[in-house]
């Protein structure tokens, strides 16, 4: 038993790690779109990937086995697709496809309603040939992991220019003087450890300039599409966690009695159940949508489908993870049944990856849009 932050960590992962790349199991998660060569993955269709995430995220561990888990998966596509140099590939991206290493990304500040980007008040000021870097950050979600080597950092770079070419998206290493993890973070007492999430300061760190991705006043850019191959990993893997406590309730409705009957044969737990496979099919059907609009138009035509699962993904899932629940009696609310952190982590993601409300104003923005009517 490894001991990672106070926290005994099983070996299983790193175990499971060697046979799923032993097997070609790895990097499934990579697009054939940011990678036509397949020089990084397995050249899976947006669409294929779908179906084999859903599957994997009926076990917590299975992300991490197959080198699929957030926020690694986000970070390395950027590498991929806006990695200014062979050196910043060579040294991050590299380690992090082997599953050597793991990484963080920090936009999300304490200080500042932070799904608005534009408010952004980290800073990174150019000196000689250096960047100098100064942010609050919070939520960092992987900065915990003693394997965790870079951060991808957002602050702007030059508050005087247009709204959204302020910020720039710079690579900082974990280890450089003056990065400083304040505390862990809990999700209803959940601590996700190993990876967990952190408040971190960093305070006047010196980065060299070829750290800077894609170019200074470009990392609103790249936290757009960053942020779409991200939010449809989450909406699969909340498909495949509505799955699993559907299964869950099935069974356990079938073994317990209650009033001289199987629960199973109450009214209401078998509402709940028919509610609950035409919720998960709805949301798989609306994923699967965006997944081929990805594949076949890009990112950007994609968004207003993006937006739509972003809500709708793990509304769904909250849902169908409290009525399993609700069906285990207090037996659902323990962690010796995975529903409890199920249903934390449906809570989380409608917030994280940006809250519901801003995805439902830009698929309201668009609607008006397209009937030619005032500009929200
Ligand atoms: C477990 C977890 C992991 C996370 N991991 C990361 C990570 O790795 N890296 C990272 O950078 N961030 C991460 N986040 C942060 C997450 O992305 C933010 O919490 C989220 O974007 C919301 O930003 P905020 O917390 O600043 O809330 P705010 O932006 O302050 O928003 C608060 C509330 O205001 C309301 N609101 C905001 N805008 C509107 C609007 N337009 N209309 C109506 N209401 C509105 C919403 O109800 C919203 O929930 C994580 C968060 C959690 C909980």
């Amino acid at each position: 038993m490894t001991i990672i932050n106070g926290c005994p960590v099983s070996q299983k992962s790193y175990v499971l790690q060697g046979k799923a790349k032993a097997s070609g199991l790895w990097n499934l998660f990579m697009p054939k779109e940011s990678d036509p060569g397949m020089k990084y993955g397995t050249g899976l269709s947006n669409l294929e990937y779908a179906l084999m995430c859903e599957e994997m995220s009926k076990c917590p561990l299975s992300s991490e086995v197959f080198n699929c888990q957030a926020p690694d998966t986000g970070n390395m596509e950027v590498l991929v697709r806006y990695g200014s140099t062979e050196e910043q590939k060579r040294q991050w991206l590299t380690p992090l496809l082997n599953g050597e290493i793991k990484s963080c990304f920090g936009m999300t500040e304490p200080k500042v309603v932070s799904s608005d980007a534009t408010n952004i008040a980290s800073s990174i000021r150019r000196d000689g040939d250096h960047y100098v870097v100064n942010g609050h950050e919070w939520w960092t979600t992987g900065a915990l992991h003693p394997d965790c080597k870079v951060c991808i950092f957002m602050g702007k770079t030059d508050q005087s220019a247009a709204t959204h070419k302020q910020q720039s998206m710079i690579l900082v290493p974990m280890d450089a003087p003056w990065v400083k993890i304040i505390r862990p973070l809990s999700v209803f007492g959940y601590l996700d450890y190993p990876s967990g999430h952190a408040e971190v300061l960093f305070e006047n760190v010196r980065v060299p300039l070829g750290n800077m991705l894609l170019g200074e006043g470009r990392g609103f850019e790249i936290a757009q599409d960053r942020l779409g191959p991200g939010r449809i990993h989450h909406c699969m893997r909340l498909i495949g966690n509505a799955e699993r406590a559907l299964e869950m309730m099935l069974e356990r409705t079938q073994n317990r009695v209650a009033f001289g009957k199987q629960l199973a044969a109450q009214g209401t737990i078998q509402q709940d159940v028919a509610k609950s496979r035409i919720e998960i099919e709805q949301t798989r059907l609306l994923v699967l949508k965006a997944a081929h609009m990805m594949d076949n138009y890009g990112n950007k035509v994609a968004a207003p489908e993006i937006a739509m699962i972003k809500v709708a993904a793990p509304n769904m899932a909250q849902n169908v993870i409290d009525r399993a629940i609700q069906a285990h009696g207090g037996a659902g609310l323990s962690d010796d049944f995975l529903l409890a952190g199920m249903f934390a982590w449906a809570r989380v993601l409608r917030l994280g990856d940006g809250p519901d409300e801003v995805h439902l104003r830009s698929i309201s923005r668009l609607e008006y849009k397209k009937h030619n009517l005032a500009k929200l």
